[in-house]
């Protein structure tokens, strides 16, 4: 039977996928029989994601690949050595993120540079090197040739509503973010005309290992005072819309968007 998002067969790159929201982004796109690349920095908890992954869909094939997504020959390297069966990617998926958290009067400038290299330059090298794959050009013409449609394509980008509200001791992590959400709206610009689809997810609070470093009671005080659905977010919340996005047959004329998911948080 066709499932609703028809995704099966395509190939995904997920990154950040040893944890969280990657993980749980991965482990559903293999329950649609996607063939998924997962990228993270620690090989050995992606060899665990893969094998909680086998046997969920039959022919759907998991990849698992060390990848800082900071480092621009990794990342080069990533895209240009993807499996036969898995090649070309048509879905990117960029969940690799991280916090450094500090009142500004005393966040050093690692504190910074680390947070804009994983979260913002991380983002721009993986769409830069995954829309450089020969399939994704614009087909070339002569005109003897019969028409032919691009590929297509779709990227999810990881912002957050840090983005948009902005948010106590993250000048670096909102920055970052911010700036993950412009670079949606521009990308999503240059690349509409290759039918390939760019847009940003904001998650509110999400119980992943990035929040288990917040104390119980600034999690009491979000749960109950913040967020008005009064609870955290599940990885698998924010799965969902990413799918319904990586998805052409169901979210195809939406391009450049940024949607919130965060059970209407106000920080
Ligand atoms: P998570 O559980 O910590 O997962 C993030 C993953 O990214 C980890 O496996 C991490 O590996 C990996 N990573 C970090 N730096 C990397 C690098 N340079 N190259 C490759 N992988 C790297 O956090 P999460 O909550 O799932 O976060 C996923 C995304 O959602 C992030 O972009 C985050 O900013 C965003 N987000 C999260 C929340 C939330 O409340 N959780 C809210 C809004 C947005 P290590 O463990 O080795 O660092």
């Amino acid at each position: 039977m066709t499932s609703w998002l028809q995704l099966a067969n395509k190939t995904a790159v997920v990154t950040g996928a040893a944890s969280g929201i990657g993980s749980a982004v991965a482990k559903a796109l293999v329950s649609e029989r996607c063939h998924v690349v997962i990228a993270d920095r620690d090989v050995s908890r992606l060899e665990e994601v893969a094998k909680s992954c086998s046997g969920m869909a039959a022919g759907s094939v998991v990849t698992a690949v060390e990848c800082d997504v900071a480092s621009e020959s990794q990342v080069q390297s990533l895209f240009q050595n993807l499996p036969a069966t898995s090649s070309p990617a048509t879905v990117l998926i960029n969940c690799a993120g991280i916090t450094r958290d500090g009142w500004i009067g005393r966040m050093s400038v690692d504190q910074w540079q680390q947070v804009q290299d994983v979260n913002l330059l991380g983002t721009f090298l993986c769409c830069r090197e995954f829309l450089a794959q020969p399939e994704l050009q614009m087909p070339s013409k002569t005109s003897l040739d019969p028409p032919t449609e691009p590929l297509g394509g779709s990227i999810v980008n990881i912002s957050s509503v840090v983005a948009t509200q902005g948010n106590l001791g993250q000048v670096n992590y909102a920055a970052s973010k911010g700036g993950v959400w412009s670079m949606t709206k521009a990308l999503a610009r240059e690349v509409a005309q290759r039918k390939i689809r760019v847009n940003c997810v904001l998650p509110g609070f999400v119980d992943t290992e990035m929040t288990q470093a917040v104390p119980d009671s600034v999690k009491e005080h979000v749960q109950k005072k913040i967020v008005f659905q009064q609870q955290f977010g599940q990885p698998d919340d924010i799965a969902n819309l990413i799918l319904f996005l990586a998805s052409c047959h169901r979210s195809g004329y939406i391009t450049g968007e940024a949607i919130e998911c965060s059970g209407m948080i106000s920080l």
